[in-house]
């Protein structure tokens, strides 16, 4: 069985007030049925974008190679009619922010069975509503036929978010795709969303990449992790293990500058400096300028991957790292 989504060599270049930008380079990730891979990174950090790429939805200028496959089939290069029959079917889709994915002009039910009827178009819209209704008791919002007939402005944040998610579902798809799903929400919603989420990918096996800055909700949910710098991944590898012996000391930051449940404030030591722009990436090891560890080699060489148990950091110095145990994995 082919690896659900496998990511291999992504790249892509943008061009930027003509010249062109390396804004991904070497990205390889994998996402196994049933499996959450937590993608993380700074903004800018590349980690949309790699996922707009897969999706098909940077503009032409943008030039992407590399490999994307899900299910063993090869995204990149699909002409854009093809890749809008896997958009919204197969890969299902979750923003930020639930407001820009939801119409305020059409009520919620009509939303939903737009969205199943545009891949289904031979569906009568008495299935389709009915198939609705299903969906919105599956994200449990409570009286589902009475909701449908809403609009977006007459829901919550975090009930519209359960929309948002009920629509990306709505056509049984094998991925999802969340991109700062929870980041718009409240604390006690976030805790809401995640469960849903979690649930939603035991039912159906399906596989989810979670784009986010925020460790905590990566350390509660999701399997593997890959940490991305500067359009380049840093580290990657099962979460427990990442989390519990950090191996890049961009790692350790971002695993510091993360508030526990009993510490708040005085953990949050933010990574001093500020991540480049594509344009200005370092030389060498992209992070130099801001790590307490850098070397001279550090300037001139890039680190290539090292393997630590299932995992692997590229540092010149991730070697020398005692594993200082962090413990940030307590919610589990
Ligand atoms: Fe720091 Fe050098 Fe490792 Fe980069 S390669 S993270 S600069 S020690
Ligand atoms: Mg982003």
């Amino acid at each position: 069985d082919p690896m659900l989504l496998d990511v291999r060599g992504l790249r892509i270049v943008l061009r930027q007030r003509d010249r062109d930008v390396v804004a991904v380079s070497n990205v390889d990730l994998e996402v196994g049925r049933g499996e959450i891979l937590g993608l993380v990174g700074e903004s800018g950090s590349g980690k949309s974008l790699s996922m707009l790429a897969a999706l098909g939805l940077l503009p032409r200028s943008a030039k992407v190679d590399g490999s994307v496959r899900l299910a063993g089939q090869e995204l990149i290069g699909l002409r854009e009619r093809d890749m809008r029959r896997i958009r919204g079917k197969r890969i299902g889709m979750i923003f930020q922010d639930p407001m820009t994915a939801l119409d305020p002009v059409m009520t919620v039910g009509a939303q939903i069975v737009e969205t199943i009827r545009l891949h289904e178009p031979d569906l009568s819209r008495r299935a389709a509503r009915r198939r609705a209704v299903d969906l919105l008791g599956q994200v449990a919002i409570a009286s589902p036929e009475q909701r449908l007939d809403q609009y977006p402005h007459e829901f919550s944040g975090g009930m519209r978010q359960r929309v948002v998610i009920a629509m990306a579902i709505a056509n049984d798809p094998e991925l999802l795709i969340a991109d700062e799903p929870t980041t718009a929400l409240d604390v006690t919603i976030q805790a809401q969303i995640v469960e849903l989420l979690d649930r939603l990918r035991h039912e159906r096996r399906l596989g989810l990449v979670l784009i986010t800055h925020d460790l905590g909700l990566v350390a509660g949910l999701a399997d593997r992790v890959t940490i991305l710098y500067s359009g380049r991944i840093v580290e990657r590898g099962p979460v427990l293990d990442v989390f519990a012996e950090p191996r890049h000391p961009y790692t350790r930051g971002l695993l510091k500058a993360m508030p526990s449940s009993d510490e708040t404030l005085d953990r949050l030591v933010a990574i001093e400096g500020t991540p480049p722009s594509p344009a200005g990436r370092p030389s060498g090891c992209a992070f130099h300028p801001r790590c307490p560890m850098a070397i001279d080699p550090c300037v001139s060489d890039e680190p290539s991957f090292r393997w630590f148990g299932a995992g692997m950091a590229a540092c010149h110095r991730a070697h020398e790292l005692e594993p200082h145990r962090q413990e940030v994995v307590h919610a589990r």
